[in-house]
């Protein structure tokens, strides 16, 4: 107390010595409740005269052992060292100093104080000591640091980050990346202090001027301004930070344009077909649903066509997958062509498409675009090397009379292609009410043929050709032939199946469904082996007497045509019957020879060699160009017997019956007339100049035991 005592003044008497020992109480008080350690020393000796708690505690003394310490013994010598700069100022210069210093307090923990100094001067102007005050700013400091590094972390993100930042305050531009600066082509300086709506589509600015008023963290898609005007869409991703010690906006902005390509991309691929690139069944139904709740408003009417080709299946599998994309392609291409801006076409499935017409003038004008894309997708077209020919069927539904939602139009649609297939391929049908009803019993009958098939529920008629002029037999030939008597060219062989229920059906009934559904193959195996047979039986048992040899003709479709090793499955059915080449003719369709699978001519020139006649059958209802016929080694052609039926008095039929007999004749060819009923037909072919005749005027198509009878009766009449 003494020490204290002498910085005091002391008063006259024991009241005065009490006052001053309750004020130095109280200045003790104050001393040891502020937050600043405080001491004062000595300016000659440097001692310490005075100290608060606080202070004496920082190194380790008390209030009253430190009186008297030097600076350097409290403080250490080294501490004592670095600040006598400082102490030199105050004592010299007697001005006021400042420093900070760390300090490794008696406790152990290191921390950062701020000294002050102030000189104590007495009235001459002497130096008589110093006050320090210390304060413990560490908690300061380390916020402060832990600022400046947040800040440089930030600043280093910003440059680092491959995104654009920014942040914005107010709207206003503070500080921008380079990423940012690169993405919309501005310098940092051409940035700074704009607005930030100005680097903003016109049409988005509303949003993003919402989103900086309102202020929330939020992520959305806008689209940025290049400074050259080119429009970037992005995603910002808004937060609120502390930036350059304030709360900023920070606006993170991502490049979306490869997202959205991809984005984009992954929508044409999930809408389109790849090989086509026609619109795909999803896209399709999207659209169709669209434009039926428009049309259900405007009260238009629509056309639903469902095209399928046919014996797509056998092109893949002969050809090959490449030349059936090729065709696909191609097809895909025609249709397109073939119809008008409005009309929509897709790729079901498969080798199914859809079309969606544009409203039309009612049917026929649908009827002619189906005519339309008939012709257009039958065309011959090159493919692996060769040239073919596919043609489609088509089925046609109609809104609203045939339904309203996309799924009943399209399975109308469907089942009417259905029908369109069955009653022959390569046409176009409307839906009908009743063709569901037909769908299902066509079905019934299709699981029930191949149990005729499995149980060989199949017989085969025979109907005889003869010849019209009998060059052999001298000049009464042409009066044997008016008499039914001429030359006997063969006996075509027609194949009914014997239905347990329906009775005998014939080949119109169940033959286009075998061919849908791949059953010609061994209905049509069966007919070539049993005709072959019965020509065989017909030989060794032909009364009067043997050596007659009655050729069968067979009907071919284009399936088991098409089918490979085809001309060897009919050697071995001639082998295996015991029956020769010439005992056999088979009949082909136009459509067969034309659809030219590289093949054709070269299975042809085999079958002729073993000796087998080959025939046009139907002929004048396809379009087979002559160029072709020409170029093919066949032996006959078929008058289809719906020009045979217009004759003699209708003109046109007589027209074309005539210009086939020329051209067969013209092309080296045997020409024969079908469906002959009357006389007067009969009488007409023969005038025209036809080789051989077949038909009801002779003999219907008869079982065998029929035929045999007929043929014994002929042979009779001789
Ligand atoms: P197609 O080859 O033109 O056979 C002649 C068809 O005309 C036969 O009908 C026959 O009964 C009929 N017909 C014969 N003469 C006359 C006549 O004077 N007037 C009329 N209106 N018709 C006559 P069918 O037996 O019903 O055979 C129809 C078609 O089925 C055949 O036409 C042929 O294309 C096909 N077909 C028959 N058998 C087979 C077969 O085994 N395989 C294949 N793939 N098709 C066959
Ligand atoms: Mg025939
Ligand atoms: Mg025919």
């Amino acid at each position: 107390m003494t020490a204290h005592g002498a910085a005091y003044p002391a008063r006259d008497g024991d009241d005065g010595l009490a006052r001053l020992r309750a004020e130095l109480e109280h200045l003790r008080l104050l001393a040891n409740t502020v937050p600043v350690a405080i001491a004062y020393y000595e300016a000659e000796r440097r001692t310490c005269r005075m100290a608060n708690r606080r202070y004496a505690e920082m190194f380790g003394f008390d209030e009253a052992n430190i009186v008297g310490r030097t600076l350097a013994s409290v403080i250490g010598e080294h501490a004592a060292a670095s600040i006598e700069p400082y102490r030199h100022r105050v004592i010299e210069e007697q001005t006021a100093a400042a420093y900070e210093r760390e300090v490794a307090g008696a406790d152990g923990i290191l921390r950062v104080v701020e000294v002050r100094l102030l000189p104590h001067v007495d009235e001459s102007g002497r130096s008589l000591g110093a006050f320090v005050l210390i304060a413990d700013i560490t908690h300061h400091r380390r916020a402060e640091a832990a600022l400046r590094e947040s800040e440089e972390r930030l600043a280093k993100f910003m440059h680092a980050s491959e995104e654009g930042l920014v942040f914005h305050k107010g709207g206003y531009i503070t500080d921008v990346n380079p990423p940012l600066l690169n993405l919309l082509g501005y310098t940092l300086d051409e940035m700074l202090g704009r607005l930030t709506l100005e680097f903003i589509a016109p049409e988005a600015q509303q949003k993003v001027a919402e989103v900086i008023a309102a202020a929330p963290e939020t992520s959305y898609d806008s689209v940025v301004l290049h400074k050259n005007g080119t429009r970037i869409p992005v995603q910002f991703i808004v937060r609120t930070m502390l930036h350059q010690g304030e709360l900023q906006r920070l606006t993170i902005v991502r490049d979306i344009r490869d997202r959205l390509q991809a984005e984009q991309r992954i929508q044409h691929l999930a809408h389109h077909d790849p090989l086509t690139g026609l619109p795909n069944r999803l896209a399709f139904t999207e659209r169709l649903e669209r434009r039926l709740a428009e049309a259900s408003v405007s009260g238009e009417s629509l056309a639903l066509m469902f095209i399928d080709l046919d014996h797509f299946k056998r092109i893949n599998d002969s050809l090959g997958h490449a030349v059936g994309d090729t065709l696909l392609k191609t097809v895909a291409q025609r249709i397109t062509e073939a119809l008008r801006v409005g009309d929509m076409v897709a790729r079901f499935g498969g080798d199914e498409f859809l079309v969606l017409l544009a409203p039309r003038a009612g049917a026929p004008a649908v009827a002619e675009v189906g005519s339309r894309l008939l012709a257009a997708v039958g065309e011959p077209l090159p493919a692996g090397g060769v040239s073919i020919s596919v043609t489609p069927s088509i089925g046609v539904a109609m809104y609203p009379q045939d339904g309203v939602t996309s799924t009943e139009l399209i399975q109308r649609a469907d089942q009417a292609m259905y029908r369109a297939k069955s009653s022959g391929r390569a046409r176009f049908r409307f839906f009908e009410p009743g063709m569901a009803e037909a769908a299902l019993a066509e079905l019934a009958l299709e699981s029930r043929l191949a149990l005729a098939v499995r149980q060989n529920e199949f017989v085969l008629h025979f109907q005889p050709q003869v010849a019209l002029h009998d060059h052999s037999a001298g000049d009464g030939a042409d009066m044997k032939a008016r008499a039914g008597a001429g030359r006997l060219l063969g006996v075509e062989a027609l194949v009914r199946w014997a239905h347990p229920q329906r009775g005998l059906m014939g080949p119109d009934e169940f033959v286009p469904l075998a061919e849908a559904r791949q059953l010609i193959l061994p209905i049509g195996a069966w007919v070539l082996r049993e005709a072959l047979s019965a020509a065989v039986r017909w030989r060794a048992n032909a009364r009067p007497g043997p050596g007659v040899e009655v050729p069968v003709a067979v009907n071919l479709s284009m399936l088991q045509f098409q089918t490979p090793g085809f001309v060897d499955m009919v050697a071995e059915a001639l082998a295996a019957t015991g029956s020769r080449g010439a005992m056999l003719e088979l009949e082909l369709t136009e459509r067969m020879v034309m659809s030219d699978l590289g093949e054709v001519r070269q299975a042809l020139a085999r079958l002729r060699e073993m000796g087998v006649t080959i025939t046009v059958d139907d002929f004048g209802t396809g379009y087979t160009s002559l160029a072709h016929l020409k170029d093919l080694p066949l032996h006959r052609l078929k008058i289809d017997r719906s020009f045979v039926a217009g004759l003699p008095g209708d003109a046109g039929a007589v027209a074309i019956a005539h210009a086939i007999v020329q051209m067969g004749h013209g092309l080296g060819l045997q020409v024969v007339a079908e469906g002959v009923e009357t006389a007067a037909q009969r009488e007409a072919v023969l005038a025209m100049g036809c080789d051989g005749m077949q038909g009801f005027q002779l003999a219907p198509p008869m079982p065998e035991a029929q035929l045999l009878q007929w043929l014994r009766g002929r042979s009779a009449a001789e």
